[in-house]
C-alpha cells in the first residue's frame, strides 16, 4: 500500500491552490465581458473537474483505508483458531495498531487454550469419577451427565446436552430437591433410595451450579447401598448379640437367685440348678468365644501372618480327637477315608476350627449309633474334604439361611446342644478367605454332607 505522507497531502493542496487562479484567470474574461453563458459553462467544467479530483482523491484515501480495514476484521473473526496475515507497512498508525492486535491475539489464544485444558481436566475427572454428577440448567435441561449417573440409571451415554431431566432419569424426587435448589439457592443433602436406580441408596447432593441458582443446579449421587447394608447388618448383628445374650444371663441369674432365696440347702435340686448355670456359662463362653473369632475374621488380622502349606490329614486328626468324646457319648461313630497328598495353604489353626465346626455339628444333629464320615480327595489341582453325617438333615428352603450369622434351624434343639449359630458363619467366612468355597447337601432325617472346596498346595 503506498503510503500517505504529510508531503503527498500538501503537494495536492498546493495543486488545488494553483488550479483555483488559474481557473478564476480562466473564466474572469467571459465574465467581464458578459458572456455569461461562457461564463457559466467554464465554472461548471471547473466545479466538474474540482469534484471529480474529490471523488477520485475521497475514492483512492477509502481504498487505501478499507483494505487493512478489512483485513482487521477477518484477523478478529478468525481469532483464535487462526491468524490472518496482516499488513505489514502503512501508515505509523496502523503499523502499531497491526502490532497491537498481534498481541492481543496472543493473549487471546493463551486464554483460550488455558480455558480449553482447564474445562477437558475437569470433563476428565468428572467422567473418571464415582460418584454420579448431573448438571442442569435453569429449566432443568442437562447441561452435563457423566458416565456414573448415567449408569446408575441405565441411561445410554454420552447424554446430549439439552435433553430434559425426565428423559433421562424418572425419578421425582430428584426433580423436586433440583427444584428446591434453583428456587431457594440452598444446597440441599438427604439419602434416599431411588427405585429407577435398582433400589440402590445413595447420598444426595445438590447445589446452585457457581453459587448461582438462575445459572443451574448440579446434583451428585454417591452410592451407600453397600453402606447402608452394612449398617442394617451391624444394627441386626447387636440386636441378635444382645437376644442370644440374654437366654443365658437371665437363666444364670434365676437360677442363682433361686439358690440363694433357699434351694443351696436342698440337695435334691442344688446340684442340678449349679449344673444349668454351668451350661449356660459355657454357652456364654462359647459365643464369646465365636464373637471373638468373628470380629478377628472381620478386621482381617490373619492376613497379616503369612499362609502356610497344611497336611490336611493332620488337621482332619486333630478335629476328629476334638469331639471324639462327645461323639462317644451320643454313640457317634466317626470315621474317616485316606486323605494322605493333600495340602492346602492356609492357617492351620483356623482350618483345624472349621474342622471341628463341621465335626461338632455332624455328631450334634445326629441321630444315636449314627455315622459321620470324613473324605478328602485331590483331584485337577483342587482339594476337596467333606463331612458326612446320618442326622436330622436340614429342609431344602433353610440350607442357604444356614451360614448366616445367629442361625439355626431348630432353636430348641441347638441351644441345650451348646450351639451358638455361628458355627457355619465362621466356616464359610474362613474358607472363604482362604480363596474356597463351602456347600451343603441335605436330606431330611437322612443326613446331610458339607463339603469344602480349597485349591491345592
Ligand atoms: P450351631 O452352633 O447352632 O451349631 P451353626 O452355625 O454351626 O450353629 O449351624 C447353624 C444351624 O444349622 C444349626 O443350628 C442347625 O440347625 C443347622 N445345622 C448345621 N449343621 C447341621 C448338620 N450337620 N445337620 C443338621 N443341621 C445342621
Amino acid at each position: 500500500m503506498k503510503e500517505i505522507t504529510p508531503g503527498k497531502l500538501m503537494g495536492t493542496w498546493c495543486l488545488l491552490m494553483v488550479s483555483l487562479p488559474l481557473a478564476i484567470f480562466w473564466i474572469r474574461p467571459d465574465f467581464i465581458g458578459g458572456r455569461t453563458t461562457a461564463a457559466v459553462l467554464k465554472l461548471s467544467v471547473v466545479l466538474a473537474a474540482v469534484s471529480a479530483g474529490g471523488v477520485a482523491f475521497t475514492y483512492g484515501l477509502a481504498r487505501k483505508w478499507s483494505l487493512p480495514t478489512r483485513r482487521y476484521e477477518e484477523f478478529i473473526a478468525a481469532l483464535p483458531a487462526r491468524e490472518v496475515e496482516l499488513p505489514e507497512g502503512g501508515p505509523p498508525e496502523l503499523q502499531s495498531l497491526s502490532r497491537a492486535m498481534k498481541g492481543m491475539a496472543e493473549r487471546v489464544r493463551h486464554v483460550v487454550e488455558q480455558t480449553n485444558l482447564e474445562s477437558l481436566r475437569r470433563e476428565t475427572i468428572l467422567a473418571c469419577m464415582a460418584e454420579g454428577v448431573l448438571a442442569v440448567d435453569k429449566e432443568l435441561k442437562v447441561i452435563f451427565c457423566n458416565d456414573a449417573f448415567a449408569h446408575a440409571f441405565g441411561t445410554r451415554t454420552p447424554v446430549p446436552e439439552g435433553r430434559t431431566l425426565y428423559e433421562i432419569v424418572r425419578e421425582p424426587v430428584l426433580r423436586d430437591i433440583l427444584e428446591q435448589v434453583l428456587t431457594t439457592g440452598t444446597a440441599e443433602r438427604d439419602r434416599l433410595q431411588l427405585p429407577s436406580a435398582a433400589g440402590r441408596w445413595f447420598e444426595v447432593r445438590a447445589l446452585p451450579l457457581g453459587g448461582l441458582p438462575r445459572r443451574g443446579a448440579v446434583v451428585v449421587l454417591h452410592d451407600v447401598t453397600d453402606i447402608q447394608r452394612q449398617e442394617r447388618v451391624r444394627k441386626d448383628f447387636v440386636a441378635n448379640v444382645s437376644h442370644e445374650l440374654r437366654t443365658p444371663l437371665s437363666a444364670i441369674r434365676g437360677y442363682a437367685e433361686t439358690l440363694l432365696d433357699g434351694a443351696l440347702e436342698d440337695p435334691e435340686h442344688n446340684r442340678k440348678f449349679v449344673e444349668i448355670i454351668l451350661s449356660h456359662a459355657t454357652r456364654l463362653n462359647n459365643i464369646a468365644s465365636d464373637l471373638l473369632v468373628l470380629s478377628e475374621l472381620d478386621s482381617n488380622e490373619t492376613a497379616l501372618m503369612p499362609p502356610e502349606r497344611i497336611p490336611v490329614l493332620e488337621i482332619i486328626d486333630s478335629a476328629i480327637h476334638t469331639v471324639e468324646s462327645s461323639a462317644a457319648t451320643r454313640g457317634v461313630r466317626l470315621q474317616k477315608t485316606d486323605c494322605h497328598d493333600c495340602w492346602v495353604m492356609g492357617h492351620r489353626f483356623r482350618l483345624e476350627q472349621v474342622m471341628i465346626n463341621l465335626l461338632d455339628n455332624a455328631v450334634k444333629f445326629n441321630r444315636s449309633d449314627g455315622d459321620v464320615t470324613i473324605e478328602c480327595a485331590a483331584t485337577d489341582g483342587e482339594v476337596r474334604i467333606s463331612v458326612t453325617d446320618t442326622g436330622i438333615g436340614i429342609p431344602s428352603d433353610e440350607l442357604d439361611r444356614i451360614f448366616d450369622r445367629f442361625y439355626r434351624v431348630d432353636k430348641s434343639r441347638s441351644r441345650p446342644a451348646g450351639g451358638t449359630g455361628l458355627g457355619l458363619p465362621i466356616v464359610k467366612e474362613v474358607i472363604g478367605r482362604m480363596g474356597g468355597e463351602v456347600s451343603v447337601e441335605s436330606q431330611l432325617a437322612r443326613g446331610s454332607r458339607f463339603t469344602i472346596r480349597l485349591r491345592s498346595a
